[in-house]
């Protein structure tokens, strides 16, 4: 399988939601509303999911997509002035957006995993989004519990120039980088060198969704001497795609021990790291099992590595 329809629609789809995206944090105040859990989402969330879900849905009609947002609060009486905000930012990348259509769209990300599916996060790293820092367009193509495509949208990372980042990988030929602008892309390695300057690690800035203590001591166990970068969103997933460092390590947070990792912030990641030589597991050296559920139910925390460093850090890991 080529995949070539599936990238390309994919790449437009992440393309023109990036751009909402940027035009949210550029023009209005993005303002954070508080979801059930309590994490934050932004009008932006809400706009990237229906222009990508509508992209999709139209191309690939039986394929379920399995996004992180739903319509049901942004269909509240309450909500009304929202739905507006996220109507007008949608229309004015698709003329055909009216406040209906915009919340059917959304809703064609409830769907479930299945033998093969789309998995989103509209905006990967929310906090970062609203903080002005990194975050992500994350869309990929899962078959057989295998991602097969995958599209890292960056607005805010500027490996690729100052209009933000895209990176794609499709299984088994590789992965590349280009603006999200346009332009030629360029493949791209990950870091091979212990002796690089890059031969450092990534982690989030949230020091809630990960154990920075046991993070770092395991990077000075497998000989990282450089201090963390700390990136939101799969943005860590590009740097070590792109060689600007050699590990991304998300261990599980001492005050969230059980929690299980969701599928849409990492199957992007996931395959642009492989095609670009990397490799991922979980803590414990499973790979990341996308066949089950919208949880990586059968996971516990997850390593993201150059390749050459992965099996030193397993090890670092099972002594700690
Ligand atoms: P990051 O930008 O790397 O901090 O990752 C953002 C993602 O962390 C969000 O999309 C959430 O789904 C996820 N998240 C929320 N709570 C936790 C947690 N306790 N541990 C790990 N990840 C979490
Ligand atoms: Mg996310």
């Amino acid at each position: 399988m080529s995949y070539q329809l599936e990238t390309q629609v994919a790449i437009k789809a992440v393309t023109l939601a990036a751009k909402l995206c940027q035009q949210v944090r550029q023009t209005i105040q993005a303002e954070a509303i508080e979801k059930r859990d309590r994490s934050p989402v932004t009008i932006a969330d809400f706009g990237s999911q229906a222009i990508i879900c509508k992209l999709i849905a139209d191309a690939f009609p039986n394929d379920p997509i399995v996004a992180e947002e739903d319509a049901a609060a942004l269909s509240q009486p309450d909500m009304a002035p929202y739905l507006t905000q996220v109507t007008e930012q949608v229309r004015s990348i698709l003329t055909e957006a009216t406040p209906d259509a915009v919340i059917d769209w959304i809703n064609r990300g409830n769907g479930q995993v299945g033998s093969r599916y789309w998995t989103l996060d509209p905006i990967d790293g929310t906090k970062g989004f609203l903080r002005g820092d990194q975050y992500a367009v994350a869309l990929a193509l899962v078959e057989d519990g295998e991602v097969k495509v995958g599209v890292l949208g960056c607005p805010a990372l500027t490996l690729a120039g100052d209009a933000g980042s895209l990176l794609v990988a499709v299984r088994h030929q590789g992965a590349t980088i280009t603006s999200l602008a346009g332009g030629d892309p360029q493949p791209i390695q990950v870091v091979r060198s212990a002796n690089a300057a890059n031969f450092r690690f990534v982690e989030s800035v949230e020091s809630g969704h990960g154990d920075q203590t046991q993070q770092n001591a395991v990077a000075q166990a497998v000989g990282i001497t450089a201090a963390p970068l700390r990136m939101d969103s799969q943005a860590k997933y590009a740097v070590v795609a792109c060689g600007e460092a050699a590990l991304y390590l998300r261990l599980p947070s001492p005050k969230t021990p059980d929690y299980r990792e969701k599928i849409w912030d990492h199957a992007a990641g996931v395959i642009v790291v492989e095609e670009a030589g990397g490799k991922v597991t979980d803590m414990h050296g499973k790979p990341l099992n996308f066949a089950l559920d919208y949880k990586l139910t059968e996971n516990q925390g997850v390593v993201v590595s150059n390749g050459s460093c992965h099996e030193a850090v397993l090890a670092a890991l099972k002594d700690a």
